[in-house]
C-alpha cells in the first residue's frame, strides 16, 4: 500500500503540470481575447500573436446560391480539383485527387502553378467541361494577407511547401499567370479561401447560424464573422467580415509560456519551426502523440512504467501516433488492442501499465480539448458582446480528423465551452468536404452580392 501511494504521488508529479484548473482556462480565454483585440487593431496588429486576417467574405450562404463552379483544394492532406454544382435541390460534386511531387512542392513557383493548371485542364477534359468558362474558388490553406476576395499575398509556406518566388506574391495572380502561360481560358479565379472559411461556409449552407469555422486536424485554426466596425485593418464600418484568426500561433509572443511543460518544450524543440505555432502544438494531431511519447519516456526513466525496463523504440520521433490516443482512450482496458500498439513499440506492458498509459493519454487529450474550448469561449463571448445580446445562439462548423475520430475530444470541448461561456448556446456541426464545397459557395455568394 505504501509503495502504491508513493507511485501515485510520483505519477501526479509528472502529470500535474498538464492538468489545468478552471482559473488556468479562464486566463487563457482572457489572453486570447486580448490577442484578438490587438490583432484587429490597425496599430496593434503587427505585434499580436493571433494575426486576425481579413478574408473579404462578408456573408454566409442564404440558400439561394446557384451555378456550376470549379474548386481547388491545396494545403490539406491531398491536392484536389472539384466541380461543384449548386442548385435548388442541393449541392452535387465530382472531384479528382492529384499528386504534387515533392520536387514541385519545393521547386519554383512557376513549376508549381503550371502543374496546378495542368491538373485543372486534365480534370476539365475528363469531366467534359472544356468548352465553358467556369468561376473558380481556390481553397488555399496557408496564411495569406488578403487585400480582396481575389487578391492574397502569401505570408509564409507551411506543411512541407517551399516553392520559390511565392512568399509576398499574390497567389491568385500566380495562378492566373500560369493559366495564361498554358493558354487555358476555361476558368476564372474569383476567390481565394482559407480552409476554416470553407468549413464555415459549407456548414452555413445548411445552417444559417453557422458563423464560426474550426479545424482540429494536423493543425488547428478558427475563423468567425466579426463586425466590420471592430476590424481596424480594413476600411469601412458596415456589416460583417469573416476573420481568419490563424490561432495556431497564439502564444508565439510568450503569453502562454506559463503553461508549457517540460514535455511541450521538448516537442517544440524537435519541430521544424521551434517557438512557432505554440497553441497548435498543445492541441493538434501532429503533436499529441509526441507529447504522450515524451511523458512515457520520463515515466519509464522514473520506473513508473514497464517495470523500469528500458525501451529504445520509444526514443524514435513520431513512433507514438495520435490515433493511438483514440484507440487507448476508447479501449483503455481492452488489453488485446493495446498490445497491438505496444508490440509496434516493442514494449511488454502489464495491466497496470495499460491503465497508466490510458491516464497519460486522457490527460493530454483533455488539456488539448480544454485549451481549444478556452479559445472558442473567447470567440463566442466576443460575438455575443459585439451583437449586444444577453444570449447568443451560434453554430460552429468543424473539420479535422482529431475532432472527428477521437472518442472524447468533442465532448470535452463542448463541456468546457459550456462552462466558460454559459451565456452562449453553441452547436457543433461536422463539415463534409468543406474545403471544396466552401470554396464554391464563397464564389457563389460573391456572385450573388455583386
Ligand atoms: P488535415 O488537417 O491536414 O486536413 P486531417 O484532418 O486528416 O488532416 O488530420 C490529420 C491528423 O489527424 C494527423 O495529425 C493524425 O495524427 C490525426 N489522426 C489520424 N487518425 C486519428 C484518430 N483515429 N484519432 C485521432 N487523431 C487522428
Amino acid at each position: 500500500a505504501l509503495r502504491l501511494a508513493a507511485q501515485r504521488r510520483a505519477v501526479n508529479e509528472v502529470l500535474g503540470p498538464l492538468r489545468l484548473s478552471r482559473d488556468d482556462l479562464v486566463k487563457v480565454q482572457t489572453l486570447m481575447r486580448q490577442e484578438m483585440d490587438r490583432g484587429l487593431g490597425k496599430e496593434t496588429n503587427a505585434s499580436a500573436s493571433v494575426r486576425m486576417l481579413p478574408t473579404y467574405v462578408t456573408h454566409t450562404p442564404d440558400g439561394t446560391e446557384k451555378g456550376d463552379f470549379l474548386a481547388l483544394d491545396l494545403g490539406g492532406t491531398n491536392f484536389r480539383v472539384l466541380v461543384v454544382r449548386i442548385a435548388e435541390a442541393g449541392i452535387t460534386m465530382a472531384s479528382e485527387i492529384y499528386v504534387i511531387p515533392v520536387g514541385v512542392m519545393q521547386g519554383s513557383g512557376e513549376e508549381l502553378f503550371d502543374h496546378i493548371i495542368d491538373c485543372i485542364i486534365d480534370f476539365q477534359t475528363k469531366q467534359n467541361l472544356v468548352a465553358q468558362m467556369l468561376p473558380l474558388g481556390f481553397t488555399f490553406s496557408f496564411p495569406c494577407q488578403q487585400v480582396g476576395l481575389d487578391k492574397a499575398l502569401l505570408l509564409t509556406w507551411t506543411k512541407g511547401f517551399s516553392a520559390t518566388g511565392c512568399v509576398g506574391q499574390d497567389v491568385v495572380q500566380l495562378l492566373r499567370e500560369a493559366a495564361k502561360r498554358k493558354r487555358h481560358l476555361g476558368m476564372q479565379v474569383v476567390a481565394l479561401v482559407n480552409d476554416t472559411v470553407g468549413t464555415m461556409m459549407a456548414c452555413g449552407y445548411d445552417d444559417p447560424k453557422c458563423e464560426i469555422g474550426l479545424i482540429v486536424g494536423t493543425g488547428t485554426n478558427a475563423c468567425y464573422m466579426e463586425e466590420m466596425k471592430n476590424v481596424g485593418t480594413v476600411e469601412g464600418d458596415q456589416g460583417r467580415m469573416c476573420i481568419n484568426m490563424e490561432w495556431g500561433a497564439f502564444g508565439d509572443n510568450g503569453c502562454l509560456d506559463h503553461l508549457f511543460t517540460h514535455f511541450d518544450l521538448v516537442v517544440d524543440e524537435t519541430t521544424i519551426n521551434p517557438g512557432k505555432q505554440r497553441f497548435e502544438k498543445l492541441i493538434s494531431g501532429m503533436y499529441l502523440g509526441e507529447i504522450v511519447r515524451q511523458i512515457l519516456v520520463v515515466m519509464t526513466e522514473k520506473e513508473l512504467l514497464f517495470q523500469g525496463k528500458p525501451c529504445p523504440k520509444l526514443q524514435t520521433k513520431d513512433i507514438f501516433k495520435t490515433k493511438f490516443l483514440s484507440t487507448i482512450e476508447l479501449n483503455g482496458l481492452a488489453l488485446r488492442q493495446i498490445r497491438t500498439i505496444l508490440n509496434e513499440l516493442e514494449l511488454d506492458a502489464t495491466f497496470e501499465d495499460c491503465v497508466l498509459m490510458r491516464e497519460v493519454c486522457q490527460t493530454v487529450s483533455l488539456r488539448a480539448a480544454q485549451l481549444c474550448a478556452a479559445g472558442l469561449a473567447a470567440v463566442v463571448e466576443k460575438m455575443r458582446e459585439s451583437r449586444g445580446v444577453d444570449q447568443l445562439s451560434v453554430t460552429v462548423g468543424v473539420d479535422g480528423t482529431l475532432y472527428k475520430l477521437h472518442p472524447c475530444f468533442s465532448n470535452n470541448l463542448q463541456m468546457t465551452l459550456k462552462d466558460l461561456a454559459p451565456k452562449c448556446n453553441v452547436t457543433f456541426m461536422l463539415s463534409e468536404d468543406g474545403s471544396g464545397k466552401g470554396a464554391a459557395l464563397v464564389a457563389a455568394v460573391a456572385d450573388r452580392a455583386a
